[in-house]
């Protein structure tokens, strides 16, 4: 038995890329994406882009 769930990567959220590093998630609805574009997101709309919680930027 082979088991898939820890080789399959996740994909970004806005670019729908696979992400091999830079992985960053919401805590409330658990989607993924590159930290540098999260993080833009959230400087600009303070909130999660797809459960719409409210999210504080991440310390550099
Ligand atoms: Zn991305
Ligand atoms: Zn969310």
């Amino acid at each position: 038995m082979r088991c898939c769930y820890l080789s399959e990567k996740e994909k970004c959220f806005f670019c729908r890329k696979e992400i091999s590093e830079d992985l960053v998630r919401c805590p409330y609805c658990n989607v993924a994406a590159h930290k540098p574009e999260l993080q833009r997101w959230i400087l600009r709309h303070g909130t999660c882009p797809r459960c719409g919680r409210e999210l504080k930027p991440y310390a550099k």
